[in-house]
C-alpha cells in the first residue's frame, strides 16, 4: 500500500490535516505532505479530500500489483486493423461482439484506428457499431510497425481508460496485443472462442481451449484493467452495417510527436497466391486421415472443384503430408465459418471442431456412426469416403449439367450463389 499527494490538485486547504487521526499530514507552501512513518493508510484523508481528489491511496496485492479502481474504466474498445487501405474483416466481427458486451454493461463501443489519412475508414467503423472512433493519424502509422503502434495504442488506452479492449488474433493483433497488455501490466487472453459478461461482477468471461484443447477454460481478469482479449477471424459473426448510424470521430494528430520506431518498413509484397484463402471461402471440403492416402485427396479436390469450394484438411492429414499446413483447420490451424463445411473422413476431435463448428451448415462423411463429428453435423452420411465422395461429385456434376446448381467463387466480393441450394 502507498499514498501520494497530487501536487497540481492540492489547494493547501488543510481538510486532510484535520481528518488524519495520526497527525501524519502537514501543509507547507500550499501543499500537503504525508509522513509515511506515521500514516496507517486508513484513507480518512482521501475521503476528506474528495472535492479536490488530490490524495491517492494505491493498493497492492501480495504479488506487488497495484489494484486499480475499476469504476474509472469504461467502454468496450476494438483495435481497428487495416490493410492496404481497407478495414480487416475481423474488426467488424469484433465490433458486433463489442456492441453486445457494451450494451450489457451500459457502456460505449469505441474503435481505435491508427492510420494515415484514414478518416473514411473511421466512418465505416461508426456504421458498423462504434459510438466513437479514436483516429490516430500520422504518415508513420500508414503501415503496421510494432513499436510505433504499441506506443500509440497504449497511450490512448492510458488516457481514456477503457474497460475492455479486443484485438483480432491476426498476425498484427498477435504481435500488438501482448505488447500493449505488458506495458499496461494487465492480462491478455489470446484466441478466445467466447466472450460474455459475468452478470454478478461485470467482469469479462473469456473462454478459450486449454490443456491442448481438451477442455474449455473461462478466464477472468478480476484485479486489473483494461481486460484484453484477442479473437481469431470468423469466430464471431459479421456485424450488420447501418449507414445511417452516427458517432464521434476524435482525431489525434501524431505528426509532431516523436514516436519510437526501431523497425523500418522496406516494402510491402503482395501474396501472389491465386486462392482467396480458406478463411473467406463460402464452401469448404475438408479431408482427414480417413481418406487413407495422399492420392485419395484428389477425390475431395475434385468434389471441391465442381462445387467451387476450397479444400482444407485435419491436422492428422497435414502431418501425414497429404495437404499443406496453410489449409489446416482447427486450434493450431485456421478458424473458418463457411456457409457449408463438408468433413470427409474426419473424426471430429475438439481441436478440429473449434476451427469449424461455427460453419452455417456442416455435413460429414464417416464410416463410424459414433464419430464425434456427427454431434455437430447437420447432415451425416455413414459410409466409406472413397465411395461417397465420388458419388457426391457425380451428383453435383449432374445437377450442374441440368442447370440446377452453379459453381461458386470464393471471392468474398462476389454475389454468386451457393453451388448447392437446399
Ligand atoms: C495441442 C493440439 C492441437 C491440435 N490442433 C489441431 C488442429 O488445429 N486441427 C486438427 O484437425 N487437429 C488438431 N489436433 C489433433 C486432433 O486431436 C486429432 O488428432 C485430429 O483432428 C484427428 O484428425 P482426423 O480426424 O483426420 O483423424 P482421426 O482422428 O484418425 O479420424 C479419422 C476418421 O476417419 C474415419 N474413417 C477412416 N476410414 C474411413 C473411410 N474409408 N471412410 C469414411 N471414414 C473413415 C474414422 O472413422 C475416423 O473417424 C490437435 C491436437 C493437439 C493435442
Amino acid at each position: 500500500m502507498s499514498i501520494r499527494v497530487i501536487e497540481e490538485k492540492c489547494s493547501g486547504c488543510k481538510l486532510c490535516v484535520r481528518a488524519c487521526p495520526f497527525g501524519a499530514i502537514t501543509v507547507t507552501k500550499k501543499s500537503a505532505h504525508i509522513d509515511i512513518t506515521k500514516c496507517s493508510f486508513c484513507g480518512a484523508c482521501v475521503e476528506a479530500c474528495k472535492k479536490f481528489n488530490a490524495i491517492e491511496l494505491i493498493r497492492e496485492d501480495a504479488a506487488g500489483f497495484v489494484e486499480v479502481d475499476k469504476s474509472k474504466y469504461k467502454g468496450v474498445w476494438v483495435f481497428a486493423e487495416q490493410k492496404c487501405g481497407r478495414i480487416v474483416n475481423v474488426t467488424f466481427e469484433l465490433l458486433g461482439k463489442a456492441r453486445q458486451l457494451a450494451d450489457k454493461l451500459a457502456e460505449p463501443v469505441c474503435a481505435i484506428l491508427p492510420g494515415n489519412k484514414a478518416g473514411g475508414l473511421a466512418r465505416e467503423l461508426i456504421c458498423s457499431g462504434a459510438d466513437k472512433v479514436y483516429l490516430a493519424e500520422s504518415s508513420r502509422l500508414g503501415a503496421f510497425i510494432e513499436d510505433t503502434f504499441t506506443e500509440v495504442v497504449t497511450g490512448l488506452i492510458q488516457e481514456h481508460k477503457p474497460n475492455i479492449v479486443l484485438f483480432g488474433a491476426t498476425a498484427v493483433g498477435r504481435s500488438l496485443a501482448p505488447r500493449v497488455a505488458s506495458r499496461l501490466e494487465t492480462g491478455l487472453t489470446a484466441d478466445c472462442t467466447g466472450l460474455e459478461i459475468d452478470p454478478k461482477t461485470g467482469d469479462l468471461l473469456q473462454t478459450r481451449p486449454a490443456f491442448g484443447g481438451n477442455l474449455m477454460a473461462t478466464i477472468i481478469c478480476p484485479n486489473r484493467r483494461p481486460q484484453i482479449a484477442s479473437v481469431r477471424p470468423k469466430v464471431f459473426k459479421d456485424v450488420h452495417r447501418n449507414d445511417l448510424r452516427t458517432g464521434k470521430i476524435i482525431r489525434y494528430d501524431y505528426k509532431n510527436h516523436t514516436l519510437t520506431q526501431k523497425a523500418q518498413l522496406l516494402a510491402v509484397v503482395k501474396d501472389s497466391a491465386k486462392s482467396a484463402g480458406i478463411e473467406d471461402a463460402r464452401i469448404i471440403v475438408a479431408g482427414g486421415l480417413g481418406l487413407g492416402s495422399a492420392g485419395n485427396f484428389k477425390l475431395i479436390e475434385k468434389l471441391a472443384q465442381v462445387m467451387g469450394a476450397e479444400v482444407a484438411a485435419s491436422r492428422r492429414a497435414v502431418e501425414a503430408g497429404w495437404f499443406c499446413q496453410t489449409h489446416q483447420i482447427g486450434q493450431t490451424g485456421k478458424t473458418v465459418r463457411p456457409k457449408l463445411y463438408i468433413a470427409c473422413g474426419i473424426s471430429g476431435a475438439i481441436q478440429h471442431l473449434v476451427g469449424m463448428q461455427s460453419s452455417e451448415i456442416i455435413a460429414a462423411v464417416n464410416k463410424d456412426a459414433k464419430a464425434p463429428i456427427f454431434n455437430v453435423a447437420d447432415f451425416g452420411i455413414v459410409g466409406d469416403v472413397l465411395e461417397v465422395v465420388p458419388a457426391l461429385t457425380r451428383e453435383v456434376e449432374k445437377m450442374r449439367t441440368a442447370g440446377q446448381a452453379e459453381p461458386v467463387t470464393t471471392d468474398i466480393e462476389s454475389e454468386q450463389q451457393l453451388a448447392l441450394s437446399n
